[in-house]
């Protein structure tokens, strides 16, 4: 049995005649850039998510760049983060000529551990960014109200998390800033490279509209160092289709998580811990096995089975962040859960079949 890890190809041709006649239409009216489309979008996205607004971006990464910039978190201003996330996160800060600064996770949603941000918080400190892992939203009222205690920004990195929600909010509408990436393997995905930014403020959105676009105030007339960072219309309309399913796909993501779970019910694997605060969108199903991760791994490549590591080096210790000063045994946990978490195929066509063949050949490892 072959099973990837996401497959991008059953959900093409489960919406084929939609997507070949919205990108036919935009070959046909050529407006490439910033056309009909992406302002159409942008207008779905800030209904779906309820923010006031949001803005296509080139990328996620850019969406996060954007967002630091306009905040005007620059040089010799340090970001609170996660060393456990996708290296875009701290590339963003840095590329907006701003520092990280990490927090360790908690050990059981293996997000920012919201009991340690305090101790970090320096009369440097200009914001928090946290990142909702997997698909998993933070433990926002806690970021929340040490960000008004200290008077921070918080950048909110959801790019994993589409659709997931905060008590009664959607993941990356709750603090001052959210940034989504459509990368084709999230949850939302584009057919190539594509990010969001959505924000409640006016003048935020107007200054992000200026910086994607050169820094443009009115035509050949520039205010601002800017970005050429706009969304294409292309993944634009073909997201305008896909986000009409996205609330379907998500519930068949969710009744696959159930059924891995309770498909390892018994067994010494731990399974994703959801809070009460949160329902979880999962972009990935990661599981922990404990000393005999790499094992069981191997043998499902063996099988066919994709999986992978989401992530096997912490953050602080990328050769890349050697000049940030950190050293190994700085954040505990996060340096315990990146040797024993795996995550294994997840997607809204996955078969039943598949999840038992999966499971069947992780537990026959333990
Ligand atoms: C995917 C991802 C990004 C970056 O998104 P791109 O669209 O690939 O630039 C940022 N942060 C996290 C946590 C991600 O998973």
């Amino acid at each position: 049995m072959t099973i990837p890890l996401t497959d991008l190809k059953k959900q093409y041709q489960s919406i084929k005649k939609e997507i070949d006649l919205a990108i036919e239409q935009v070959v046909t009216n050529t407006n490439f850039i910033l056309g009909r489309e992406v302002e159409e979008f942008e207008k779905e996205m800030a209904n779906y998510l309820n923010t006031k607004f949001a803005i296509g971006v080139a990328s996620g990464t850019d969406a996060l760049v954007l967002a630091i910039r306009t905040l005007n978190i620059s040089e010799g201003d340090e970001v609170i983060t996660t060393p456990f996330t996708f290296i875009a996160t701290t590339e963003a800060i840095i590329r907006a000529g701003a520092k990280p600064v990490f927090c360790d996770i908690d050990e059981e949603t293996y997000n920012i551990d919201t009991n340690k941000i305090e101790e970090k918080i320096t009369s440097k400190t200009k914001a928090i960014l946290p990142v909702h892992l997997y698909g998993l939203s933070c433990e926002m009222d806690k970021i929340l109200s040490l960000a008004q205690k200290y008077n921070l920004k918080v950048i909110e990195d959801a790019a994993q998390s589409f659709g997931s929600e905060y008590k009664d909010k959607k993941a990356g509408a709750i603090g001052d800033i959210g940034c989504f990436s459509f990368f084709p393997a999230k949850n939302l995905g584009a057919y190539g490279d594509g990010g969001m930014i959505t924000t409640n403020d006016e003048q935020t959105i107007q200054k992000l509209k200026f910086l994607r676009n050169h820094g443009q105030t009115e035509q050949y007339h520039y205010t601002l160092h800017g970005f050429n960072s706009r969304l294409d219309t292309l993944q634009a309309a073909v997201l305008k289709i896909k986000l009409k399913y996205i609330e379907k796909w998500i519930t068949m993501r969710l009744e696959k998580a159930r059924l891995y779970n309770k498909l390892f019910l018994g067994s010494e694997i731990i399974t994703p811990f959801i809070p009460a605060y949160s329902e979880h969108s999962f972009n990935y199903y990661t599981i922990r096995i404990k000393e005999k991760r790499d094992v069981v791994l191997t043998r499902l490549k063996e099988n066919g089975i994709a999986c992978a590591i989401y992530y096997p080096l912490c953050l602080h210790l990328q050769e890349v962040h050697n000049d940030l000063g950190y050293k190994i045994g700085d954040f505990p946990v996060a340096e315990k859960i990146q040797t024993e978490v795996l995550s294994l195929p997840m997607y809204p066509e996955l078969e039943k079949e598949e999840i038992e063949e999966i499971v069947k050949i992780v537990k026959s490892q333990i």
